[in-house]
């Protein structure tokens, strides 16, 4: 990903930051006390960044509706009926799966009424999404306008998570506040686009189940354009922000402005199938230079909450890609559609001891091994040891 493959390799970690990696030289760097792991046989990467996900949905797990439109309505319902327990309990175990799996950084959606402790408290490090959403000027601005609170308290705790208010999407945010939002707000903001058929129809045509959707809550909305992206260019706003996620539908129009202002994909393997989008043309548009990272979305529109199911999806679905990109898309691609490359993502001196491990049985190749695993098998955060028995290891 970034600098060479190392084997035999050695990591001097402290203070929680990368120090040295190399081969034995490194060794010479120890200082009295400090202790020497040895892994054994164990390829060692960089913590997996999963960009997109809503953590607080975890306690609904997997819905069965896979109509778009059907599927949010039955989410909101849903959403609205738990409580913050159940949202907090979801959200322990959403961490849970995802650490076993190998994440260590996340991308999460919230809403103004997330509750979020158990995700601020917990190991892990990223963004936080704060969704502006709400077609009804008065509603989507007291979102906003909350977000900017909550905000104001991270300023005073800080803590290994950011806030960030973002455009839910371009179809279900108020245009006013939308243009708020992105003028107003610094980058990276995340935010669903050109997700399904349906949203799709709802800018080309202004028909379908989305529009009517969207008309029974505001007659008079509108976003006029071809696309997402065209309407937001169209009003002249900053799209350099934008951290796309999904781009399941985007137009040829729309991938010239993804590569004019450098955005990042978020694709989620397993929301895609669980809708049964058009095939998502991956190895196109790593071709094209576009930085590809991967969500898991959340449970509501997948199987699972595992990481390394999603990377299964991609090397089944895209047999060509080699594992070394995949694994790319998964940690370096991931920061850097977060914007936290500079702290997280590869391997080098200077960046977070943000590591995991695989046990390579027998005569695995180590860029494949992460692809064919069930659980990370070692993991360190800030230089701090997470297993056992933080992700437990089963038997095997
Ligand atoms: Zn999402």
């Amino acid at each position: 990903m970034e600098g060479p493959n190392l084997s035999p390799g050695y990591i001097c970690v402290r203070d929680g930051i990368i120090q040295a990696i190399g081969d034995e030289f490194v060794l010479s760097m120890r200082k009295k006390g400090e202790e020497l792991i040895d892994l054994g046989e164990m390829v060692l990467l960089p913590g997996f960044v999963n960009a997109h996900c809503h953590l607080e949905l975890t306690a609904i797990g997997p819905l069965e509706k896979t109509d778009f439109v059907e599927w949010v309505k039955e989410l909101v319902s849903r959403k609205n009926s738990l409580t913050n327990d159940e949202k907090s309990e979801g959200i322990k175990k959403g961490i849970a799966k995802l650490m076993r799996s190998g994440v260590t950084c996340i991308g999460d959606h919230i809403s103004f009424n997330t509750p979020l402790e158990a995700i601020i408290k917990s190991p892990l490090k990223g963004r936080l999404f704060g969704e502006v959403i709400g077609v009804l000027p008065e509603v989507c601005n007291d979102i906003y306008t909350s977000f900017k609170n909550i905000q104001k308290e991270f300023t005073f705790h800080p803590s290994h998570f950011t806030l960030h208010p973002s455009p839910h999407s371009i179809h279900a945010v108020y245009p006013e506040t939308l243009k708020k939002v992105l003028t107003d707000e610094p980058s990276p903001l995340s935010c669903h686009l050109a997700e399904s058929r349906t949203e799709e129809d709802y800018f080309k045509t202004g028909k379908g189940a989305l529009a009517r959707f969207i008309r029974e809550r505001q007659h008079d909305l509108r976003h006029p354009g071809q696309s997402g992206l065209d309407y937001l260019e169209g009003e002249n706003l900053p799209l350099s922000k934008l951290l796309v996620v999904h781009g399941n539908y985007l137009t040829e129009k729309d991938l010239s402005a993804v590569k004019k202002h450098s955005l990042s994909i978020v694709h989620c393997p397993g929301s895609h199938e669980y809708f049964g989008h058009k095939p998502f043309p991956l190895e196109k548009l790593l071709a094209d230079g576009i930085n590809i990272a991967i969500g898991t979305d959340s449970i509501a529109s997948n199987t699972d909450l595992d990481f390394l199911l999603e990377l299964k999806r991609i090397k089944k679905l895209h047999p060509h890609l080699e594992p070394l990109k995949i694994l790319q898309m998964a940690t370096l691609n991931g920061a850097r559609a977060l914007q936290m490359d500079l702290e997280i993502g590869s391997l080098v001196a200077g960046k977070k001891a943000d590591l995991i491990g695989f046990c390579l049985d027998g005569n695995k190749i180590p860029d494949e091994a992460p692809l064919t695993a069930d659980y990370v098998d070692w993991m360190m955060i800030d230089g701090k040891l997470m297993m056992p028995p933080m992700v437990p290891r089963p038997d095997r």
